[in-house]
């Protein structure tokens, strides 16, 4: 897979530097450009970049729906559509300007329009800038599950610029900061236990490095990959069972509470020492109030995390932890097992 460049702010802005980049791969000017992008993040964003990346000008631009509604089937084929409505050949580049859902509808679409072509990142949110529009994973959502059907297929060119973090409502920076979370986790990084993680214009580099670092060594996740699964197991079915129920959690909100699972597993399985959790726990508890599933949800979750992609011989993968900063990836998870958890891991 091609790499992607990361683009961050130093002596000079994020978008003035990534102008320039854009000016230099399309200097004969026989590139078109088409930018997707959300109803919040074209009142909120599209100016600043417009003002800053002068090359994108003369653009054109499509408004999705907000948030997860944008990763539908029907919304894919609408973009394809308008792409050729456009006239859009294998040159063109398609802009995502957005949280992770547009870059993950957007990457989806670049990697199938006229069998793959070109596209850049421009995240908005605190989750898209750590996670989402790095590493290539493009995907949208099916029959109610997440992330069911995409592929791999990296953008050429990743633009990280904090100044979009200005307009982000504050609970989807508490939603970024649990991504965060995750790899201070992983990596056991001292931070973790800190009760405020807003220092963004250090934990954002930092984040991104070491996602950077486990693409490097294995970018299609084959191995070390899914350790940044981390708290997404029970937390993807958690996210689609609260939207099948009109009342949506969050991405972060439910990878928070799935870190929490997770750890609790942790502890019962692996032996990770429970002070850990119970720290967790209280942290999460000062954000969030923690779901109490009655026995038909905890089965209807299980039946969500049965469409999961990381189950093998009827038990569930999981990513789990030894001690912060010593994750396990693949450990075999019976129905219950998560059963157990999902019904006292809250309650503990
Ligand atoms: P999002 O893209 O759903 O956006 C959340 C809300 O914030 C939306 O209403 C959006 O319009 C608004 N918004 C975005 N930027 C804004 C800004 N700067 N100012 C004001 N409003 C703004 O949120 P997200 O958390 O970035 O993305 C969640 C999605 O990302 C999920 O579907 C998840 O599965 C996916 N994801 C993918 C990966 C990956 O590797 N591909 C990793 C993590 C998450």
């Amino acid at each position: 897979m091609a790499k992607t460049q990361i683009i961050l702010s130093n002596r000079q802005s994020a978008l003035k530097q990534l102008d320039r980049k854009l000016k230099k791969l399309n200097s004969d000017h026989s590139r078109k450009y088409f930018i997707l992008t959300d109803e919040n993040v074209l009142e909120h964003c599209m100016p600043t970049l417009i003002c800053n990346v002068t090359e994108l000008e003369e653009a054109d631009f499509l408004e999705l729906p907000s948030g997860e509604a944008c990763k539908e089937t029907e919304i894919v084929t609408e973009v394809w559509k308008s792409l050729i409505a456009s006239e859009a050949d294998r040159n063109a580049i398609i802009i995502n300007l957005g949280g992770g859902s547009v870059s993950d509808v957007g990457g989806f679409v670049a990697a199938t329009y006229k069998r793959g072509i070109d596209y850049i990142n421009i995240p908005t949110t605190l989750t898209a800038m750590i996670d989402a529009a790095i590493g290539g994973k493009t995907a949208i959502n099916l029959g109610g599950a997440k992330n069911q059907i995409g592929c791999f297929h990296n953008p050429i060119i990743t633009c990280i610029e904090p100044a979009f973090l200005e307009t982000l409502p504050a609970n989807e920076l508490r939603s970024g900061e649990y991504e965060i979370m995750k790899t201070l986790l992983l990596t056991g990084h001292e931070a973790w236990h800190s009760t405020n993680l807003s220092n963004y214009s250090e934990l954002i580099p930092y984040c991104i490095d070491f996602k950077q670092s486990v693409l490097k060594a294995d970018p299609e996740e084959h191995g070390i990959r899914k350790m940044l699964n981390f708290g997404h197991t029970i937390g993807h079915a958690l996210e689609a069972y609260s939207l099948g129920q009109n009342k949506p959690m969050s991405h972060g909100e439910a990878v928070g509470i799935g870190m929490l699972y997770a750890l609790y597993l942790s502890n019962k399985k692996l032996g990770l020492n429970s002070t850990f959790y119970k720290q967790y726990r209280s942290w999460l508890t000062k954000r969030i109030a923690l779901p109490q599933l009655s026995l038909k949800e905890i089965e209807q979750l299980l039946e969500l995390m049965h469409h999961d992609k990381k189950r093998s011989n009827d038990e569930t993968l999981c990513v789990l932890l030894e001690a912060p900063g010593v994750p396990v990836i693949d450990v075999a998870v019976s129905d219950n097992e998560v059963r157990d958890t999902l019904l006292c891991a809250a309650k503990i």
